[in-house]
């Protein structure tokens, strides 16, 4: 093979190469993405559940005020009743709204009991939840983690192939390492191999001129389908 078509070759190896890295490192990424999303979704779950719990809990203490706050009524009521100060008919009104908040105390006192005991329940299946998100996590973090190191890993290769590249191309002449860049545009190999009169790089076959021409070394020659160039 001729020399520059040879400097060119490991150009091209090194150009996959850091291809391949930079495939691993998306690749990498993706996978980094879907871990996120995956906690991010889970997360919400069990923060909606929290709120749902916390709404609970908000209801439940909302009923036991009204509670409060009617027991507080009838008390007053009871007194007015007791000192007696008032006609027989404004104590019978008395009585009446007494017993009415009564009713409506005892209904809301049980309400909140229901409440009350639906936010223990749910408090408890919450509590599970969370311990298991949360060592769900844990173990999706070191995932992550384990993936960024990967990452870097690949990065340092980049940078390496980078730097190793950067010393192949002045080995190039520079026409020919133009021509392989303006390939590289529509190829990842513009370089391909002559394999039994079939260029490697689009596997059609090769005239005999061509083959020849490749054969022989004395110059550069295109593949006449693909123009990728040839070597032996
Ligand atoms: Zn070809």
């Amino acid at each position: 093979m001729k020399k520059e078509l040879e400097a060119l070759l490991a150009v091209q190896k090194q150009d996959l190469e850091l291809k391949a890295f930079e495939e691993k490192i998306a690749g990498l990424r993706k996978h980094r993405e879907t871990l996120e999303a995956a906690i991010a979704m889970e997360k919400t779950v069990v923060d909606d559940e929290k709120k749902q719990l916390d709404d609970l809990k908000k209801k439940g203490r909302e009923r036991s005020l009204e509670v409060d706050t009617l027991d507080e009524h009838i008390r007053n009521d009871e007194k007015k009743i007791k000192e007696g100060l008032m006609s027989y008919k404004e104590m019978e009104a008395y009585r009446e709204r007494a017993d009415h908040d009564r009713k409506r105390m005892d209904h809301l006192e049980d309400e909140a009991l229901a409440l009350l005991n639906q936010a223990e329940a749910g408090e408890a299946d919450y509590k599970n939840k969370e311990a298991a998100f949360l060592k769900w996590k844990f173990k999706i973090d070191a995932e992550i983690q384990e993936l960024d190191q990967l990452v870097n890993q690949q990065r340092q290769r980049v940078t390496q192939g980078q730097a190793n590249r950067g010393q192949l191309l002045p080995n190039v002449d520079p026409t020919l390492l133009k021509r392989y860049q303006q390939l590289q545009e529509d190829y990842d190999d513009p370089l391909a191999a002559l394999r039994s009169s079939v260029c490697s790089g689009c596997k059609l076959r090769l005239s005999e001129i061509t083959v020849e021409r490749v054969r022989e070394g004395n110059e550069i020659v295109s593949c006449e389908h693909c123009s990728r160039i040839l070597y032996a």
